[in-house]
């Protein structure tokens, strides 16, 4: 008779579903992030893994680094493959498959930046990095090349990137991004806002964050406390589908529009995800019960591994269509497109005229009546106003950003 030896206890395994750990360590932020999936078994503890799942996490290393929050995990449809919130966390390998046309760095920030963690394109307004992890590795992430916690921002950095913005007064608005900036401490941050807040031409602040979407509990009363120091302050957040709109993201949002915080989204378009008129229409509407106003709607851009998620422009234009008119207006983001290489953003309007010249214009309205507008008489459009209400006010310096920003600073 063969004996078996007694085998010695496996390790447990770390508490990473809802139920397995106390309410309040759910709820705890720091605990979220401190237990993000990272790794196969993890996430084979919540959802049974398909074929292409299991595929592209093996494939990730050479990727994208994968991750995401217990919470936003336990978002997931354990029996579904095609589930939103799988698809936009769990790599499939798809991603390995790279067009010639895919680039590292399709905003073309990378020759954008005048100084460390900034990035200046446009002329009144920069884009400042200042963390480099998030709450959830996106499939789709644009800036999968600079993001994942390998080569954060310094403390000299963030410095010579507000110097940058101190010498240059042409700068009224910083988005700070990364990364995801409400992943550093309540303290650091409020700091940051600090610092920005004295320089004096900077008129607005924005945050762009998908905290909200993958942790709401990042939104914590001293957390809101610290923001609403530094207003006028914006947070642009990243809803993708309405699955992610949970009681307890909303709430987050609430918590930051009832401190005077206006909330806006940003929706990528995501080919398979989101890409139908039901499912924007929900999300879009379910956005705006939550205070939150949709903002834009990005066409995918041309990262590297991405050419799976996107949609073509066409379907992209004519799911715009379902939405313009068939809901408040309020509820519908602007469709854009960001130009390769860094220039720009670019409406994607589908044309509602048909004809149009000094006499009249030829409309199709969203229901596709054809209907005829009466231009006006005078075409005249100076405002004589302007000469008193600007007098002694330069005009804006419209140069392009960065390029041009050492001559201005
Ligand atoms: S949260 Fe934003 S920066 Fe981070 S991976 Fe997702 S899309 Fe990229």
């Amino acid at each position: 008779m063969v004996r078996h030896l007694p085998l010695a206890p496996l390790a447990p395994a770390a508490p990473l579903r809802r139920g397995d750990v106390p309410e309040a360590q759910w709820n705890d932020w720091r605990w979220q992030l401190g237990h993000m999936l990272t790794k196969v078994d993890e996430l084979a503890r919540v959802v049974d893994l398909s074929a292409a799942e299991r595929e592209g996490l093996a494939a990730s290393a050479a990727l994208f680094r994968v991750g995401l929050t217990p919470y936003y995990a336990s978002l997931m449809d354990p029996d579904h493959a095609s589930c939103p919130i799988r698809l936009q966390a769990i790599p499939r390998a798809l991603e390995a498959d790279i067009r010639d046309e895919e680039l590292r760095d399709p905003l073309g920030e990378d020759s954008h930046m005048p100084a460390p963690s900034i990035v200046h394109k446009y002329p009144d307004r920069v884009l400042f990095l200042v963390v480099d992890r998030c709450g959830i590795y996106c499939r789709h992430c644009n800036r999968r090349r600079l993001v994942g916690g390998d080569e954060p921002p310094t403390t000299a950095d963030l410095d010579a990137g507000l110097a940058y913005i101190a010498r240059t007064p042409r700068i009224r608005d910083v988005l700070l991004s990364g990364g995801d900036p409400l992943l550093l401490s309540t303290r650091r941050l409020d700091h940051l806002l600090g610092r920005l807040r004295a320089i004096p031409h900077v008129e607005t602040i924005r945050i762009g964050t998908r905290l909200p979407v993958v942790c709401p509990m990042r939104i914590d009363d001293e957390l809101v406390a610290a923001l609403r120091k530094h207003h006028p302050l914006f947070i642009n957040t990243h809803f993708n589908h309405i699955k992610e709109l949970t009681p307890e993201a909303r709430a987050g949002c609430e918590r930051l529009v009832d401190a005077g915080i206006p909330v806006g989204n940003q929706t990528v378009l995501l080919r398979g995800i989101n890409s139908s008129v039901r499912s924007l229409r929900a999300l879009m509407r379910g956005l705006l019960r939550s205070r939150v106003r949709p903002y834009y709607l990005f066409q995918g851009d041309t990262v590297i591994g991405t050419d799976h998620l996107r949609t073509p422009v066409e379907a992209a234009m004519e799911l715009y269509r379902g939405l313009r008119g068939w809901m408040n207006s309020m509820a519908v983001p602007m469709l854009v497109l960001d130009a390769p290489g860094g220039h720009g953003k670019v409406p994607l309007i589908p044309s509602y005229i048909e004809s149009l010249d000094d006499e009249r214009v030829i409309v199709r309205t969203y229901r596709g009546t054809r209907v005829e507008y009466p231009q006006p008489r005078d075409r005249d459009c100076t405002v004589p106003y302007d000469e008193i209400q600007f007098a002694g006010t330069p005009p804006d310096d419209d140069r392009e950003g960065s390029a041009e920003a050492a001559g201005s600073s």
